[in-house]
């Protein structure tokens, strides 16, 4: 007996496939794609008996062949500014998503990784091993745990709860290139989640050669950590610097497609007490996006246990910022949110270890015996 497909993620081709595998009819598969899209990302169904437009046989082909699984809920913590952290669970990995409520939108901080590679000196998850990629069913599998908590369907209604979403959690989305860019298509797409591509950022520490490829193909929004304004510095506290210096990751910026006056992209600048915070960093900081449509966000460093740098005190923060804001960059501080419960960022790590080999298949039969029906 197979398990079961998970529809959450697939693309309409492949959803279109997988229900003619299933044996439906061809002559009505591309309206059966729409109505489940519809359901599904409209809606966010979470059985097919919920489906009342479909014919109980299909309804039925459905569930014996398809789920519409999210990621399972191990905890959920409420801050006391009301930020919401869920670690979830999914295929033996546990992964971590924030929702950040502000006044004027509501932001869901989505991870692409288990872990990360790129092991950034003041970025907790930099120190967890990376882990494995997350599939465009776990990275979706966030917004739909978020959103089924938050009570949010239908996407069509006014008033939605998330209505950003930054790929800020764990991870570098742009080394998890086609499953980052296969969830956010579901995302972006108009007839179903709708995020709107000036709503959706995408945040790298620089993977050079990726960026143009994310302009083309995903089209959201880019934030670049940049975090330092000399190669000395950003080699140690962003070592993927080491590969792809600042001037290459700015060149990369000042052609990345869609940038404009009216879509600017993010910098953001991690402030630490002595490393990177003097005044003479940020006039370097003004002179070096000198160009590029640019919008600065600085971020208090958020503490964590073990962690080998300190906050810039709040009057150096403000006196770097008034340099920045001098330059023409807007309220450049980025408020600390849900540091209570370990959500803020750069707080992000799960317990989730890298399996050998045998350990692995044996955890992933488990979970093949867990999908299985009835
Ligand atoms: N790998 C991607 C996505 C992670 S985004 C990237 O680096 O852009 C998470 C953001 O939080 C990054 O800008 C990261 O540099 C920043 N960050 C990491 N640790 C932090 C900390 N302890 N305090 C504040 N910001 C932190």
């Amino acid at each position: 007996m197979n398990a079961r497909t998970n529809l959450i993620g697939l693309s309409p081709a492949e959803m279109k496939a997988a229900l003619l595998d299933a044996g439906v009819d061809p002559k009505s598969v591309s309206m059966r794609v729409k109505q489940l899209w519809n359901w599904l990302y409209v809606h966010g169904a979470r059985d097919f008996a919920a489906m009342t437009n479909l014919a109980k046989d299909f309804r039925a082909l459905l569930e014996e062949k398809f789920t519409l699984a999210r990621p399972e809920v191990v905890t959920e913590q409420i801050s006391n500014d009301g930020t919401r952290k869920w670690l979830l669970r999914s295929g033996g990995q546990e992964f971590e998503t924030v929702y950040i409520p502000e006044s004027d939108r509501g932001t869901l901080c989505v991870s692409s990784q288990v872990g990360c590679t790129l092991n950034c000196r003041f970025c907790h998850t930099g120190t967890q091993k990376m882990v494995r990629n997350l599939t465009p069913a776990e990275i979706l599998g966030q917004l739909f745990v978020a959103r089924d908590s938050l009570g949010d369907w239908p996407s069509t209604a006014p008033g939605r709860k998330v209505t950003n979403i930054v790929m800020m959690g764990m991870g570098e989305p742009l080394y998890n290139f086609d499953n980052v860019k296969a969830a956010l298509a579901i995302v972006m797409d108009g007839d179903g989640l709708a995020l709107s591509k000036r709503r959706v950022t995408l945040s790298t520490a620089g993977v050079v050669p990726m960026i143009q490829r994310a302009g083309d193909e995903i089209g959201s929004s880019l934030a670049i950590s940049l975090h330092a304004v000399r190669d000395e510095v950003r080699d140690v506290i962003v070592p993927i610097n080491k590969k792809y210096k600042i001037a290459e990751l700015l060149d990369a910026c000042r052609t990345y497609p869609g940038a404009s006056n009216a879509r600017r992209i993010t910098f953001e600048y991690v402030m630490l007490k002595g490393v990177n915070d003097s005044l003479a960093d940020a006039k370097a900081l003004v002179k070096l996006l000198k160009g590029i449509p640019a919008k600065i966000n600085l971020i208090p460093f958020n503490p964590w246990p073990g962690a080998p740098y300190e906050c810039s005190d709040w009057e150096q923060i403000e006196k770097f910022a008034e340099v920045v804001n001098r330059a023409g960059y807007a309220s450049p501080v980025r408020t600390p949110r849900g540091r209570d419960i370990m959500a803020a960022c750069g707080q992000l790590k799960s317990e989730s270890v890298k399996l050998k080999a045998k350990d692995r298949i044996a955890e992933m039969e488990a979970a093949r015996l867990a999908q299985m029906p009835g």
